[in-house]
C-alpha cells in the first residue's frame, strides 16, 4: 500500500499550530476512522499528487468549485493577467460589472446582484436582506441542508417536525437559535406547519432547491411550487441556497435546470434571493447574492441594510470566475459531464451488486452521492440512516487504490470537465476491488 509517511508528519506538525491541524473540519479524518489527512502537494486537471508522490483522481473537486479540473488553463491565465495589473483596489471596476451581466443572464431571477467572499457570507446577507425587506426575524430551513456557518444557519432541528432549532455549534446564543424553525425537506406538510404556528414572523423560507449536502437529492415533483407558493402567502422571501447547485448541472441555476421533476412550473419556483459562491470563483475565493430589484434595494449604499467587504469583487477572483464561465459555455460541456455520471453511476452501481453491497447513489449530471443503504435517500434522516463504518471502509480502501474521494459520507463525488473515460474506467475497477474486500 502507498506510503503516506509525508503526510503523518506533516500533519503531526500541523496540529502544533493550525487547530485540528486543518483550516475547515470538514478536511480532517474524524468521520472515516481518524489519523492523518492526505496532505496534497499539487492538482492538475483531474489529478493530485500528494507529499509522498502519490497520485489520485480527484472527485473531491474541492467540494465543488473546481469543475474544469485543477490549474484550468484559461483560469490560469484569468489569474496571471489578474495579478500583474494587482489583485486588490477598493474601487469598483469594469470587470464587476461584466461578470454581474454574465450572472444575471444565466439566472434571470436577480435584477442586481452584491459580491462577496464565501458562500456563508452570501447566505448570511441574504437573510439580512430579507429581514430588512419584511421587518421579521425568523427563518425556516431544512434539515441536513448546510447554509454556511454563520450563527442562523448553523442551527439543527428539534425533537418534532417543526419546532424551534437549537444550537449546531457551542458559541450560538439560544435566543439565536430560536430564531430558526427546521423542518424535513421534501415535505410540505411539516412546512405548513411551521408556517401555521410561527408564519407571521418568517422572514424567509431558505432551501438547497436541489440539495447537494446530504448526497444529491432533488426536490419532488411539486416540493419547490409548493414551497414558494406556501411562503408567499405567508409574505415571506423565498431564498435558494445555490451555493453548490449553480452552473452545475447546466448553464444556469438548478432554478432553470430541465432536469428537476417532469412538468416542473418554472415561474412558480422563482426565488426572491439567491445565494451563489463555489464554481463561480473558478477556484478563487468568491460569494455572491442577488433577486429582485425592489429587494436588493435594501442594500447599503441605497437601503438600511448594511453589508460591506474589503475583498468583495477583488479583480483576481473576479477575473477566474469570469474565465471559469466563459470554458463552461463551450458547448457540450455538460453533456460530457452527463454521460461520464451516467457511466460511473452504472460502473459503481453494477459493481455493488456483484459483491452484495447495498449501495444507493443518486446522481444529477457530473454529481453525484453514494449512500451504503438499500432504500432510496430523499431526505435527511434517510441519509442519516446509511452505514457510515462501511463508507469509512470503503473511503479508506479507494483513498489506497489512488482515489480522493470526501471524507464524509454525505458528500458528493464531482465530476470535472477534466475526467476521462479511462478514469471513470478505472475509478469503477479500484470500487469494485474495494467492494470485494467489504463483503
Ligand atoms: N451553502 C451551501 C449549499 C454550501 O454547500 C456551502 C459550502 N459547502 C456554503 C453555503 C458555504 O460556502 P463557503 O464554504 O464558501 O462559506
Amino acid at each position: 500500500s502507498k506510503s503516506r509517511s509525508r503526510s503523518e508528519s506533516l500533519y503531526k506538525e500541523a496540529l502544533e499550530h493550525i487547530v485540528g491541524g486543518v483550516n475547515s473540519p470538514s478536511r480532517s479524518f474524524k468521520a472515516v476512522g481518524g489519523g492523518a489527512p492526505v496532505f496534497m502537494k499539487r492538482g492538475k486537471g483531474a489529478y493530485f499528487w500528494d507529499e509522498d508522490g502519490n497520485r489520485y483522481i480527484d472527485y473531491l473537486a474541492a467540494y465543488g468549485p473546481i469543475i474544469l479540473g485543477h490549474a484550468h488553463p484559461l483560469v490560469t491565465e484569468a489569474i496571471c493577467r489578474a495579478a500583474e495589473n494587482g489583485t486588490l483596489y477598493g474601487t469598483p471596476t469594469e470587470l464587476e460589472i461584466e461578470f454581474a451581466r454574465m450572472l444575471k443572464a444565466a439566472i434571470p431571477s436577480m435584477d442586481k446582484v452584491r459580491f462577496v467572499n464565501s458562500g456563508t457570507e452570501a447566505v448570511m446577507t441574504t437573510i439580512r436582506v430579507a429581514r430588512a425587506y419584511t421587518g421579521r426575524n425568523k427563518i425556516i430551513k431544512f434539515a441536513g441542508c448546510y447554509h454556511g456557518h454563520s450563527d442562523l444557519v448553523l442551527v439543527a432541528a428539534g425533537s418534532g417536525p417543526s419546532t424551534l432549532g437549537i444550537p449546531d455549534s457551542a458559541g450560538i446564543p439560544v435566543s439565536i437559535a430560536h430564531e430558526v424553525i427546521t423542518v424535513p425537506y421534501n415535505n410540505l406538510a411539516a412546512l405548513d406547519e411551521a408556517l401555521a404556528r410561527w408564519g407571521e414572523d418568517v422572514a424567509a423560507v431558505m432551501v438547497e432547491p436541489i440539495v447537494g449536502n446530504f448526497g444529491m437529492v432533488m426536490p419532488k415533483p411539486g416540493f419547490l411550487e409548493g414551497l414558494c407558493a406556501a411562503a408567499r402567502r405567508n409574505g415571506s422571501l423565498v431564498i435558494y441556497d445555490e451555493v453548490i447547485t449553480a452552473f452545475r448541472f447546466h448553464y444556469g441555476s438548478a432554478q432553470t435546470f430541465d432536469g428537476l421533476p417532469a412538468g416542473t412550473d418554472f415561474a412558480a419556483i422563482e426565488p426572491d434571493l439567491t445565494a451563489l459562491g463555489k464554481i463561480i470563483g473558478g477556484g478563487l475565493p468568491i460569494g455572491a447574492y442577488g433577486g429582485r430589484q425592489e429587494i436588493m434595494s435594501q442594500v447599503a449604499p441605497l437601503g438600511p441594510a448594511y453589508q460591506a467587504g474589503t475583498m468583495a469583487g477583488n479583480p483576481a477572483s473576479i477575473s477566474a470566475g469570469i474565465a471559469c464561465l466563459q470554458a463552461l459555455q463551450e458547448p457540450g460541456v455538460y453533456a460530457r459531464l452527463d454521460k461520464l455520471g451516467a457511466e460511473l453511476e452504472a460502473g459503481l452501481t453494477a459493481a455493488a451488486g456483484k459483491h452484495g453491497i447495498a449501495l444507493t447513489v443518486n446522481r444529477i449530471c457530473g454529481a453525484l452521492s453514494t449512500h451504503f443503504c438499500s432504500h432510496p435517500v430523499t431526505d435527511y434522516e434517510q441519509a442519516q440512516d446509511t452505514d457510515s463504518e462501511r463508507f469509512a471502509q470503503f473511503f479508506r480502501y479507494m483513498l489506497e487504490e489512488g482515489i480522493c474521494l470526501a471524507p464524509s459520507k454525505f458528500e458528493a463525488w464531482f465530476l470535472t470537465t477534466a475526467h476521462t473515460q479511462a478514469d471513470i474506467a478505472y475509478t469503477v475497477e479500484a470500487a469494485e476491488r474495494a467492494f470485494a474486500r467489504m463483503d
